[in-house]
């Protein structure tokens, strides 16, 4: 049932495969601590060739806490920042991703490549602070994880509201940045206001169709048109909850819905791949849902696609529902490496 295709194997190994959201650059950081340096190349690289990835872009700050790690903390962003790029750096399979330039060369397959991002804004008190992690190679932004920050409110919020004035002026400096702007965990008013002060093509890196699994972490169906109206790019996430309602139904095939969905709304040159995979620190999730008093499985991925070793089910999941070749090469990688050159492109 959860076997590939010659056909999908072939497919993967020679064009670019993008996972356009993970969380392990704290664990980089939390393994060196440990007294493990190279835990980038010694034990995400093997798994990365396994599931056929060649970029993937690396959270290494956020609004968010992983047990007593509150990673909009100066000086662990910095921690975080620097392990990533020093891991990256020590490697000569590793690029990291700066510039148009850069992401031609990964549409090259040359090597695995590594585009940092932030998961919030909580930690940049002021538009000195964007421009100098700009500086630091950061070159994604969202504006707030699920709750409300100095630029935004998150979908988690209660009563929400859009952008602060602070936010509207981070989203227009990232555009003179030509930073990539990424929509996910926004409310809905500040989902809108940040598309009114950005007018370069916008990500929405791990949400799927809210038609289909109403969620508020998903994307309404005016939302998906907008996203494709402006050549901007959706990366399915393969989180259960986001999936189906009753997560036991959450299977690669019904995750394939919400990319037929998509498609039918903004085209399949809109998807992209944004499985938010947490292998890598699930001991550290356990504790969490604990804690909160959660459901043990909420932090549940689709089936057979559980970690990045086998990410190559879900795009066979996508070619047993119809997707052509060239439909497949854009989800896999392709779409959302056109926005990244088209945002890039006049950065250093
Ligand atoms: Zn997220």
């Amino acid at each position: 049932m959860n076997t590939v295709s010659e056909r999908i194997r072939t497919l993967m190994s020679a064009h670019p495969v993008v996972d356009a959201h993970s969380d392990y650059a704290v664990e980089l950081y939390r393994r060196e601590q440990d007294g493990a340096a190279d835990a980038l190349a010694r034990e995400h690289l093997p798994a990365l060739r396994e599931g056929m990835v060649s970029m993937e872009v690396l959270t290494v700050a956020g609004d968010f806490d992983i047990d007593t790690l509150k990673l909009w903390d100066h000086r662990l962003m910095r921690g975080i920042i620097d392990a990533t790029r020093r891991q990256i750096d020590a490697h000569e399979e590793f690029h990291l991703v700066r510039s148009a330039a850069d992401i031609a060369e990964a549409a090259r397959r040359s090597g695995t490549h590594f585009m940092l991002a932030l998961e919030g804004i909580r930690g940049v008190e002021d538009l000195a602070a964007l421009r100098l992690l700009y500086a630091a190679d950061v070159r994604s932004v969202i504006l707030t994880h699920n709750e409300r920050n100095l630029a935004a409110d998150g979908c988690g919020e209660p009563l929400p509201g859009g952008l602060s004035k602070f936010g509207r002026a981070v989203v227009r400096e990232m555009e003179s940045l030509h930073m990539v702007l990424d929509l996910v965990h926004l409310s809905d008013p500040s989902f809108w206001d940040a598309v009114d002060h950005y007018t370069l093509p916008p990500v929405v890196s791990h949400s799927n169709a809210r038609a289909l699994c109403d969620h508020r972490r998903n994307l309404t169906d005016e939302q998906i048109r907008e996203v494709g109206r402006r050549d901007g790019v959706i990366g399915l996430n393969f989180l259960a909850m986001f999936i189906d309602a009753d997560r036991g139904k959450a299977t690669a095939d019904r995750l394939a819905d919400h990319a037929v969905h998509i498609a039918s709304l903004a085209g399949p040159q809109a998807l992209a791949l944004g499985p938010d995979y947490a292998d890598y620190y699930m001991d550290a999730m356990e504790r969490w849902l604990e804690r909160d008093r959660l459901p043990a499985d909420l932090m549940a991925f689709i089936p057979g696609a559980e970690t990045v070793r086998t990410l190559p089910v879900f795009i066979q999941a996508l070619a047993d529902r119809g997707f052509t070749d060239e439909e497949l090469i854009g989800i896999i990688g392709g779409n959302i490496l056109r926005l990244y050159s088209t945002v890039l492109s006049t950065s250093a």
